[in-house]
C-alpha cells in the first residue's frame, strides 16, 4: 500500500467512526400513539368531530402518531369518519383488536382472540395509512405458552408485529377522574388534573428511559401509550411542549417503530407490559423495582388525591 492509500483508508476509517458516533442519539426520543378512538361511550365524544383537538395539536408539533383502534369502538358511521380523518392526516392505523378482550382470562382462547384480531383487521385494512401493527389490549401478550407463542406465530404469518409500548402509564385513569369530576360540577377546575398528568407522564417516561438505556445502553426511540380521549384533548399540547422543554426529541410513530429494539421478543409468562419492563423481566437483574402490572391505577389513586387535596389548601 502506497502512503497516499493509506492516508485515504485512515480518512474513509475515520469518517465512519465519527459517522456511527454521530448516528447515535444523544438525547432521549419519543413517539406518540394512541389507543382507543370511540365515538360512542357516555363520557367520551358524541361525534367524531369532538377530540379534533388531538389531530390538531399533532398537526402543529409535526410529529405524526399511531392510532391503535378498537374495533367495536368504530363500528359506525361516526367511527369509520373518525378514522378517516386520521388517515389522511398520515397517522398510521393500526389494531387493537376488535372487542378488547382480555387475554389472559381462562374464558378467551387462543382462537377466540385470532378471530376477534382478524375482525378488527377487515375494518381497518383498506386505509392508505394502514400499518401492520397490533396493540394487545391491556397489554396482556399471554398467560401461557400455547397462547404467547401461537399469537405470536399467527399474527407474523399475517405480516404482522407487535406494536408495543416502551412507555406505559395510567392517562386512562386520570381521564377518569375528570370525568367524574366534571359529571359532579361541570365548571369544576381542571388545572390540577393537568399538573398531576405532567408529572405522572414524565415520571414514568423518565422511569423507563433510563431503564432502557442500563439494557441497550443507548437512547432508544419510545412509544408513549396515550388514550384517544378528553384528558389528551385538553392537554397533550402541553404534555408535547414539556418533552421538548425537557430535552426530548419528538419523533414519528412510523420512525419510532424502526428502532431495533422492537424487534426483540421477550421470553417471560405472564408476557406483556411495556416492551421495557418484559426486557428488564428477562434480564433477571431489576426484581427490585419491577412491579406487576407495570402500571395501574392502584399506583395512581393515592397520588391523586393527595395532589389534589394539596392543590385545594393551597
Ligand atoms: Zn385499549
Amino acid at each position: 500500500m502506497n502512503l497516499l492509500k493509506v492516508f485515504i483508508f485512515c480518512l474513509l476509517k475515520i469518517s465512519i467512526l465519527s459517522f456511527s458516533l454521530f448516528s447515535q442519539e444523544t438525547v432521549p426520543q419519543i413517539s406518540f400513539t394512541f389507543d382507543d378512538p370511540v365515538t360512542d361511550s357516555a363520557t367520551t365524544p358524541t361525534g367524531p368531530d369532538e377530540y379534533d383537538e388531538i389531530l390538531k395539536t399533532l398537526e402543529r408539533f409535526g410529529i405524526k402518531s399511531a392510532l391503535f383502534v378498537c374495533g367495536k369502538r368504530v363500528n359506525s358511521p361516526a367511527g369509520r369518519e373518525l378514522l378517516k380523518k386520521w388517515d389522511k392526516k398520515g397517522h398510521l392505523i393500526c389494531n387493537h383488536s376488535y372487542s378488547h378482550s382480555y387475554f389472559h382470562s381462562n374464558k378467551i382462547s387462543l382462537e377466540d382472540y385470532e378471530k376477534d384480531m382478524l375482525r378488527c383487521d377487515s375494518l381497518i385494512k383498506d386505509h392508505s395509512n394502514y400499518t401492520r401493527l397490533f396493540r394487545y389490549p391491556y397489554l396482556k401478550e399471554g398467560n401461557t405458552l400455547e397462547k404467547r407463542d401461537g399469537f405470536r406465530e399467527f399474527l407474523s404469518g399475517l405480516g404482522y408485529k407487535n406494536g408495543s409500548v416502551t412507555i406505559d402509564a395510567s392517562d386512562w385513569y386520570i381521564d377518569q377522574r375528570i370525568n367524574d369530576t366534571l359529571k359532579e360540577n361541570p365548571n369544576a377546575d381542571l388545572a390540577p388534573f393537568r399538573e398531576f398528568y405532567l408529572l405522572h407522564i414524565f415520571e414514568r417516561a423518565v422511569f423507563y428511559e433510563e431503564l432502557a438505556f442500563k439494557l441497550t445502553g443507548r437512547h432508544i426511540k419510545h412509544t408513549l401509550l396515550l388514550h384517544y380521549n378528553k384528558l389528551n384533548m385538553l392537554f397533550l399540547g402541553d404534555l408535547l411542549a414539556m418533552f421538548i422543554e425537557k430535552g426530548w426529541k419528538l419523533v414519528d410513530a412510523k420512525n419510532a417503530f424502526e428502532d431495533p429494539v422492537f424487534s426483540e421478543v421477550t421470553d417471560v409468562l405472564p408476557a406483556g407490559e411495556s416492551l421495557i419492563w418484559g426486557l428488564a423481566k428477562q434480564s433477571g437483574k431489576y426484581e427490585n423495582i419491577l412491579r406487576y402490572p407495570g402500571e395501574d391505577s392502584e399506583y395512581e389513586e393515592g397520588k391523586l388525591n393527595s395532589y389534589l387535596s394539596s392543590f385545594k389548601s393551597k
